[in-house]
């Protein structure tokens, strides 16, 4: 990768749209709705998309921050939004996704040792494994700390024994990453961050069914699972520190920043079809209109303040106790629209099956029910506004919370 310097970003948006047009490929340009479903799917890639993933991972623009000695893409913040516009120009998305990029990596990144980032970094970067996140247990969510997962100490090893919960994809995951408990006497400072293989004899990941009728996630049994030391990350007995900043880099990527294709519809247009005009071409029903327009207002408001946070952060400290406000809003919003768009289908947005509804309107319900997850996912709602009442305002410290 050149040198551009901060002065040389119209060079690098040349590069960066030369080396695009060359590499990604043309099939995958017809339809960004397939190409997202791609992204996104738990199979592994197949065709032009198993080139285009490769070619990003070879390149490091997956992760177009990080250091290139791991193989990232070593931009500035400024080159990694000019390659995000470019690539927005062409329809193209970043294939490299996942709990590894978004969670894991960065967190290692500030945590790790120079052997650990050396041994994790690059499958990351290349999207070859996934990830999963072993921080949930029964008896312990917002009150995280509570966790009881056992790891005792056997000398090289730690023998891990316990019951984590809700983990996203673990019946997909290669690694977890994990929350154990190292000491029983003490509570936050009992806690240690370990990672090791899901496949592997005495890991058990059983899906459980959700209400909109997937399984995103699972109960994940640990039965004597023996992680070596080497995989402690951070401190023993400091996992709390590694988790509080894991956590954070998790919600900032629920801030609303990156719309997906549900955000990106344009509400109002198709409440049209549902609601009919008016004389003057404007959705029929004003009070509903008012609604949209001020759902809409909400999200553009919401993407401007997301920017304004991160140019003010001069990116040099990573997300931090505000990305609780970004979620709490984003997920707001998102439950909003989703509770429109069943208003205005009516009797069309409650189909659950059958040929009597259009693809869109089945997607609706299902997502309306499954965006009910959205304030609950990544530290619920209240426990957000214990953290911006403690961290933002300075409020008393009534709570020992996540
Ligand atoms: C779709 C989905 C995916 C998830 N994926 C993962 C994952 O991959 N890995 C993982 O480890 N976890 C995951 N979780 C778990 C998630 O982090 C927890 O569900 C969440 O932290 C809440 O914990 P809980 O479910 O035990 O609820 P509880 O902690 O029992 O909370 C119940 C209710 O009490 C309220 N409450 C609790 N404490 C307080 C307080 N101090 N002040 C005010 N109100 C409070 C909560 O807001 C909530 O409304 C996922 C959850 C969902 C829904």
């Amino acid at each position: 990768m050149a040198d551009f310097g901060d002065s040389g970003l119209d060079a690098f948006r040349a590069e960066a749209r030369d080396w695009l047009e060359a590499n990604f490929p043309a099939s995958l340009r017809k339809d960004l709705a397939a190409l997202e479903a791609m992204v996104m799917s738990p199979e592994p890639p197949k065709g032009d998309f198993a080139l285009w993933k490769e070619r990003m991972g070879a390149k490091g623009w997956g992760v177009p921050t990080w250091p290139a000695q791991y193989g990232g893409g070593g931009l500035s913040r400024e080159q990694a939004r000019v390659l995000q516009q470019e690539m927005a120009a062409i329809g193209a998305v970043n294939p490299i996704v996942g709990m590894g990029v978004s969670m894991f990596g960065p967190t290692l990144l500030e945590y790790g040792t120079e052997a650990q980032k050396q041994k994790y970094i690059p499958d990351i970067v290349h999207g070859r494994i996934r990830w999963c996140q072993g921080f949930s247990e029964p008896g312990a969510g917002s009150d995280l700390a509570s966790l009881q997962t056992r790891a005792e100490d056997k000398g090289d090893h730690f023998l891990v024994n316990g019951q984590k919960i809700w983990t996203s994809g673990a019946q997909w995951a290669d690694m977890i990453f994990c929350l154990v408990r190292t000491d029983t006497t003490k509570k936050h400072e009992g806690i240690s961050f370990v990672v090791f293989s899901m496949r592997q004899p005495g890991v058990e990941a059983r899906p459980i069914r959700l209400i909109a009728g997937n399984s995103p996630f699972c109960e994940t049994f640990i039965t004597d699972v023996k992680v070596p030391k080497d995989d402690l990350i951070g401190p023993l007995n400091g996992g709390w520190s590694v988790a509080k900043r894991l956590l954070q880099h998790e919600r900032s990527g629920m801030d609303g920043a990156r719309r997906g294709p549900a955000q990106k519809v344009i509400l109002g247009q198709v409440a049209k079809r549902y609601v009919g005009e008016d004389d003057q071409g404007r959705l029929a029903d004003p009070d509903l209109r008012t609604r949209i327009v001020m759902n809409e207002m909400d999200q553009a408001a919401l993407q401007a303040t997301v920017r304004r946070a991160a140019q003010e952060a001069k990116g040099n400290s990573g997300p931090s106790a505000t990305t609780s406000i970004m979620k709490n809003a984003n997920m707001k919003i998102a439950q909003d629209r989703a509770e429109l768009t069943l208003e205005f289908m009516g009797h069309q947005g409650l189909g659950w099956e059958g040929q009597d509804f259009a693809a869109a309107e089945l997607s609706a319900v299902r997502g309306w029910l499954s965006g009910k997850a959205g304030s609950i996912y990544g530290g619920s709602n209240e426990v957000q506004n214990n953290i911006i009442s403690k961290r933002i305002l300075g409020l008393p410290d009534l709570t020992q919370s996540r």
